[in-house]
């Protein structure tokens, strides 16, 4: 696993709280509010390579506003 590399991630579109990449064991990967619990969709990647990837297409999705909010802690 590498570190990520340099990714700008904004604050949350909803609650402009902070955002942090998660994975989920290793195969997929998205950007989740740490306040609300928003998220963006979740990607999978097979290789380092798709893993950068998917990070950097998260981070767009989610600095662009395009996350799903569950409605879970309101
Ligand atoms: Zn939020």
């Amino acid at each position: 696993m590498q570190p990520f590399e340099d990714l700008e991630l904004l604050d949350c579109p909803i609650c402009h709280g902070p955002g942090l990449i998660e994975e989920e064991n290793g195969w997929c990967l998205y950007v989740q509010c740490l306040d609300c619990g928003c998220h963006t969709a979740a990607l999978s990647y097979n290789s380092e390579e798709e893993r950068q990837t998917a990070a950097r297409q998260s981070v767009s999705s989610w600095n662009i506003g395009k996350v799903v909010h569950t409605g879970v802690g309101d």
